[in-house]
């Protein structure tokens, strides 16, 4: 089974700070997706989401993109193995070495455990720090819809919120926006239970073990990136 990343390479360092493995959890339509991005541009570190791996299997047709899309489709989780075994093979990628941005991943306490085993074993020196952006859940559902992605650059558009230039089109690709197939409300509402059954734990989990903060989400992305910045350097710094 394949799992190629469907990640693009990180822009170039922009900062001495080493931000080391960082988990960003929070509930689908967040912006875990949009922040992610704007900390692998000032850090210089991959964003590492599950959410993308699985696209992209689909879009080339591998054995785990068929075995996914329907599960991805009706809202519901992939089963652990195999988001356990696409992240193994991202991890053991060169580019991590100065840290990472796990997105959406993990989303159960099964993936967590795993994760945190994985870690124990190899040779990461840095322990994980996690952020949970929080928003209501009406909020997410005008965010979920309104959702437009560009399938080359993966910048993330909002037709309320940050509309491109031009309707449907990328501002910097000028290709053609598109809308994920589980962006609907239908499926919004599976993939919510799928969050407060399965991923809520996760969350205590590391929430408990203290290199942890919540970032309130509904405040202007420039915010909430600057809010998950400093918490970042805080949570490090706590930890030297
Ligand atoms: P996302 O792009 O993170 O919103 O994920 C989209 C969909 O991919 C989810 O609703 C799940 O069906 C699947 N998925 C992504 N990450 C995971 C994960 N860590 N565990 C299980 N399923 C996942």
């Amino acid at each position: 089974m394949t799992s190629e990343s469907a990640v693009h390479p990180p822009a170039p360092a922009a900062s001495k700070f080493l931000p080391g493995p960082v988990l960003l959890l929070g509930a689908p339509g967040v912006g875990k997706g949009t922040q992610a991005q704007r900390l692998m541009a000032d850090f210089g570190i991959p964003q590492i989401s599950t959410g993308d791996i699985l696209r992209d299997n689909i879009a080339r047709g591998t054995e785990l993109g068929r075995a996914a899309k329907g599960l991805m489709d009706q809202g519901q989780l992939v089963p652990d193995e195999m988001v356990n075994d696409m992240v193994k093979a991202r991890l053991e990628q060169t580019d991590v070495e100065r840290g990472y941005i796990l997105d959406g991943y993990p989303r159960t306490l099964g993936q967590a455990e795993w994760l945190d085993r994985f870690l124990s074993l190899s040779d990461e020196k840095s322990p994980l720090v996690a952020i949970n952006i929080q928003v209501d859940e009406q909020e997410l559902l005008r965010r979920i819809t309104g959702r437009r992605i560009c399938p080359v650059c993966k910048t993330i558009y909002n037709i309320y919120s940050k509309p491109p230039k031009h309707s449907g089109v990328c501002d910097n690709e000028g290709s053609p926006l598109q809308h994920r197939s589980d962006d609907t409300e239908n499926a919004f509402i599976e993939r919510m239970k799928a969050y407060n059954s399965l991923t809520a734990p996760v969350i205590e989990h590391y929430s408990k073990q203290g290199r942890f903060r919540d970032v309130v989400g509904y405040r202007p992305v420039e915010e909430v990136t600057a809010f998950i910045e400093s918490a970042l350097r805080e949570l490090r710094k706590a930890g030297e």
